[in-house]
């Protein structure tokens, strides 16, 4: 998963980390040129002040006040994300600049580096931006790799070690910071969907409690009609499928962020599957699709709950057969899986799934079908992972779809 910036809690915390970094550059800056400048000539031998010469002398305090000064300004125009590049860019040619100045045809032994160079590596990590770290480790040895090379120098080799190993232990700390902002922005999506599941979940149960209890009077009274007047019309069949079909959707509705207590005991997979294919066959037979089963008679009993483990492959049948209207044939193969688990695959040469809605399979509502619910996968999802179980989707567009539940033997709840 990577880091998306542009996120408005990440652009505060980039406000919060540039507005740091400015104020420790300075701090670090003034006490140690003090402590270079004034405070060693005052108290060692020396006893004379030794003021900064040569190279850009007191302008290179003035010039990086006005670097500041833009970057406070860059901030107030919310150019937050490039602050921290000008920042570098410039000290850097500053530094190097009145480097070369003060070295360039003098015969000054070389001894340049200011303890913020360090600073800039060893803090890279607080932007959690691991292109802004490599930029700044370059740029730092790359001003001692010209400097060695325009200055004929050989004293710019211990700077260069001394910021790979400095580089090493921040990219160590870096790498750190990104696992852990990634971990928290995945937990925080996690809660998002639960929350917004929670929600949907609490306000289907109601109203398809409400629902149910109007449905079954109509379902009896439909019943009865039918049998008071066998001969009257054909619709009363329909009418039946029909308000099954809304109570199935309505059960499936009822699941949502609610799973139901399993009722676990041995199954077979072999007959739930002989079960879902001959329910099946005839919605399959009227649309041109052959369905081949290959059992391994190896398999044996699973736990599970034989009543919502029928429901996912009918699901997932349902969903083959509708990815073919014109025909095909859809493939359901059952075998052991890694000696203690069992794998059974369903492969259908349908439609296929666009690969941006690979990720969106099994969140409530989503559907791609002008009748559909969008709710088979969610329930197939929560009853798998009700087992223990998961599921894996493979889809080509225009070529097909496989799914691949895998189900433990040994399932105690
Ligand atoms: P519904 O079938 O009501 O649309 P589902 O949750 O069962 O809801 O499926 C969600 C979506 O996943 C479907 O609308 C379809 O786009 C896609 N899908 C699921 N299974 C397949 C498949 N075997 N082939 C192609 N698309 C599929
Ligand atoms: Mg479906």
């Amino acid at each position: 998963m990577k880091i998306d910036s542009k996120r408005p809690e990440l652009i505060f915390e980039e406000k919060k980390a540039i507005k740091l970094f400015l104020w420790i550059f300075l701090v670090t800056y003034i006490i140690y040129d003090l402590y270079w400048y004034l405070f060693i000539p005052a108290y060692t031998h020396a006893k004379t002040i030794k003021f900064p010469d040569g190279g850009f002398g007191y302008w290179r305090y003035f010039l990086i006040f006005f670097m500041l000064v833009i970057s406070i300004f860059l901030i107030k125009k919310d150019k937050i994300f490039g602050v921290k590049y000008f920042i570098l860019i410039s000290y850097f040619s500053i530094d190097f600049l009145d480097t070369f100045l003060k070295y360039f045809h003098t015969s000054k032994e070389f001894a340049s580096g200011h303890i913020v160079e360090l600073f800039f590596v060893l803090f890279a990590p607080i932007f959690v931006n691991k292109k802004y770290f490599w930029i700044t480790s370059l740029v730092v040895i790359l001003k001692y790799f010209l400097l060695g090379v325009t200055l004929h120098t050989k004293m710019v080799i211990f700077p260069i070690v001394l910021i790979i190993v400095i580089s090493g232990i921040s990219y160590f700390l870096l790498m750190r910071f990104c696992s852990y902002i990634v971990s928290l922005t995945s937990v925080y999506e996690e809660l998002k969907k639960k929350e917004k599941l929670a929600v949907v979940g609490q306000m289907a149960a109601a109203i398809g409690h409400e629902i149910r209890n109007p449905l079954s009077s109509l379902k009896g009274f439909t019943q009865f009609q039918h049998e008071q007047y066998p001969n009257t019309n054909d619709f009363y069949p329909i009418m039946i499928d029909e308000i099954d079909r809304i109570d199935s959707i309505v059960t499936d509705l009822m699941y949502i962020g609610k799973p139901k207590a399993l009722m676990i005991e041995k199954t077979s997979i072999q007959e739930i599957i002989t079960y879902t294919v001959s329910v099946s066959k005839q919605h399959a037979d009227r649309q041109g699709i052959s369905i081949e089963v290959k059992l391994d008679d190896q398999v044996p009993l699973i736990d599970g709950d034989e009543k919502r483990l029928k429901q996912v492959f009918i699901n997932l049948i349902k969903n083959a057969i509708e990815a073919m209207p014109d025909g095909g044939k859809i493939k359901i193969k059952v075998h052991l899986f890694q000696g203690n688990q069992i794998c059974i695959s369903i492969e259908d040469d349908g439609c296929g799934i666009e690969k941006e809605n690979i990720k969106s399979l099994g969140e409530p509502f989503f559907s791609t079908k002008t009748d559909g619910t969008g709710l088979g996968l969610m329930v197939t999802k929560q009853i798998i992972m009700d087992h223990n179980g998961s599921f894996k989707i493979q889809s080509e567009i225009g070529k097909g779809t496989k799914v691949d539940v895998i189900l433990s033997i040994i399932n105690k709840q």
